[in-house]
Parts: structure tokens; C-alpha cells; sequence
């Protein structure tokens, strides 16, 4: 039996980094321009390698503007807000409310009519994923049903409105996995479960075993990197509300004192593995990285490029998450 590959890639530019107490806003506002020069390059890459992606959609990227009614009302006072314990200030303090062309990394419309429009046209078998409306991390308990229902309805409306399109798989923002069974009652199919071994601990509360665990996590996956163990391969399982959840193995973007040759080592390990043990290896990206290096490009490819020859000799299935999932509920 082949093994399977599967690529997503997240698309959510500064909002990935909305939980965080400082964002670098000159650095993402160039890497939001730079993303934008390199997608056609990029699908010029998939349609060359002939490979399918699942691309996990933000829901305000699909916004070209937002605004507040003054100064000092709140940015989206239709969504409901989050009260995580380590967050004293609303959630969307970072929120520009102006447009695109001004704030080119808080908003994508024009990003996301080209991937539809790329998804629409491309012979390949592509998927458009859910990402959330603002990158709320669901598994914290400050996330409370009401949130996590506004932010999964909310992005789905605008996918619905501007594309027509029904995501049946959601990729969780920073892998934090909650709400499952409100997931199953929008429809979805499948999610990007949290990744086993090694990943770093998810909680944001500044506690000291809190950062006992994250750099205890963090030193383990750099000396993984090192000692180039390879990665964990996957199979779905199917959750007790029905959906299915698919683990990422490998998180391939820049990651501190780990040069970008170790991950494509890795990912080429992680194909071979797959392949060996006819299990699944699933690799996710962000779109935003394609924008911070320069290199990330030409390493990315050598994966690709890999992916495409162990499938040429019959050993490797490049799939979707959603194709994944449905052969596990065949
Ligand atoms: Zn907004």
C-alpha cells in the first residue's frame, strides 16, 4: 500500500501572532507584500510537481477593509470576545480598521480571490480549509462555546458569500483543538489534529511550570532536529462526535537555530517513512513564511520535487485532508 502526503498551508498573515503582547508590524506588513509577489511563482510550483494543497483560510484575509464607529468603539462588535486568563486587553486591539491597501497584513481579499480563483481553475484536486474568523485558539478555556461557534459561523459566511465554498476541513490556529462538536454541527468533515511528540506546550498562562514545559518541549524538538530523528507518521482517527482528525507531523517553517536544510531533510524522511509504512505524512506550512526568506522558496521545492519522484515510482498519494479523510471512512 503507497504511503500519502499531505500539504496545507495556513493563510492568516498577522493574525497568527494576535495572541502575542508585541508584533513586529513593519517586518509583516513587507512579508504580506513580498507574499504577494510570490504566489503565482508558488502555483506555478504545485501545477509543475502536480501537487494538491489544502489551503486553510482566515476569515478576515477574505475582508479588503473593517472599520468601528469611532474611535473609541471596538473593532467587530458583532463577535463575541475570549476571556483567557494571560489576555488583559481585547482581542482585537491589534485591528487597524482601515483596508488593504493601507494595512496590507490585517487584511487579504485580494490574496484569497487569487487562491480561490487558482483553486477554481487548476486541474489538481485543491481544498479550501477553514482557519477561523480571527485566530482564536479554541482548546484554552477562556475560548467559551459562544466564541468558538461565532468565529466558525462567521468565517464560513464569508466563504460562502465571496466563493461559494463550503470548507468541510478546519485547521485549528496554533493546532489548539476545542469545540470539536460544534465543528461536526457546521458540517465540517475533518480537522488537523494536534501533533503528537515533542510539540511545545500550547498554553499561554505564565506559569512557571508553564515555562517548564514549553522549553522542556522546545530543547526536545531542537535536538530532534539535530540528531535528525525522523518525524512521527500518521493515521486518521475517527472522534467520538464523528469527525476525523488527521495529526500534522510536521510544522515546516523557520524555527529558531534549526536551518531550513534540516526540515527538508526531515520532510524527505517523513515521505520516506510514509511510503515504507504505508501511513500518512502530513506537512503544513503558512503562507506568510513563503514571504520571510528568500530561501524558504528553493528548500520548499526540493520537498515537492521529492514528494513528486516517490509518487512517479508508485510508493506515495498526494492528498488533500479532506481526501484523506474520506479514505479513512471508506
Ligand atoms: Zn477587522
Amino acid at each position: 500500500m503507497p504511503g500519502i502526503f499531505s500539504l496545507s498551508i495556513d493563510v492568516e498573515l498577522a493574525w497568527a501572532f494576535v495572541h502575542r503582547g508585541r508584533i513586529d508590524l513593519a517586518k509583516m506588513t513587507q512579508v504580506s507584500m513580498n507574499v504577494r509577489k510570490i504566489m503565482n511563482k508558488l502555483f506555478g510550483l504545485f501545477e509543475a510537481y502536480q501537487i494538491p494543497v489544502t489551503w486553510n483560510i482566515l476569515g478576515h484575509l477574505i475582508l479588503d477593509h473593517c472599520s468601528k464607529k469611532d474611535e473609541s468603539a471596538l473593532p467587530h462588535p458583532d463577535m463575541p470576545r475570549p476571556s483567557y486568563s494571560w489576555l488583559n486587553d481585547d482581542w482585537y486591539r491589534y485591528d487597524p480598521c482601515t483596508q488593504v491597501t493601507s494595512d496590507p497584513a490585517w487584511y487579504g481579499k485580494d490574496i484569497v480571490d487569487r487562491i480561490a480563483h487558482y483553486v477554481e481553475t487548476s486541474k489538481l484536486s485543491h481544498e479550501i480549509g477553514c482557519h477561523s474568523f480571527s485566530h482564536q485558539l479554541f482548546g484554552d478555556s477562556g475560548c467559551s462555546e459562544n466564541v468558538a461557534r461565532a468565529e466558525i459561523l462567521k468565517c464560513m459566511q464569508l466563504m460562502k458569500t465571496e466563493y461559494n465554498i463550503i470548507p468541510e476541513t478546519f485547521a485549528f490556529p496554533r493546532d489548539h483543538v476545542g469545540h470539536l462538536d460544534l465543528l461536526k454541527e457546521s458540517g465540517f468533515v475533518s480537522f488537523r489534529d494536534v501533533p503528537a511528540k515533542l510539540y511545545p506546550c500550547l498554553e499561554l498562562e505564565r506559569t512557571f511550570s508553564r515555562y517548564l514545559k514549553t522549553y522542556f518541549s522546545l530543547a526536545a524538538q531542537l535536538l530532534s532536529y539535530y540528531f535528525l530523528f525522523p518525524p512521527h507518521v500518521v493515521r486518521s482517527r475517527q472522534t467520538s462526535c464523528g469527525l476525523i482528525g488527521i495529526q500534522g507531523c510536521l510544522a515546516y517553517g523557520e524555527k529558531p537555530l534549526v536551518p531550513l536544510e534540516f526540515l527538508t531533510i526531515k520532510a524527505k524522511q517523513g515521505i520516506d517513512r510514509a511510503s515504507r509504512e504505508g501511513a500518512a505524512f502530513v506537512v503544513y506550512t503558512h503562507l506568510r513564511d513563503f514571504g520571510a526568506n528568500r530561501r524558504f522558496f528553493s528548500q520548499f521545492d526540493r520537498v515537492l520535487r521529492y514528494a513528486k519522484r516517490k509518487r512517479d515510482e508508485g510508493n506515495l498519494l498526494v492528498l488533500t485532508m479532506s481526501d484523506l479523510a474520506s479514505k479513512r471512512s471508506k
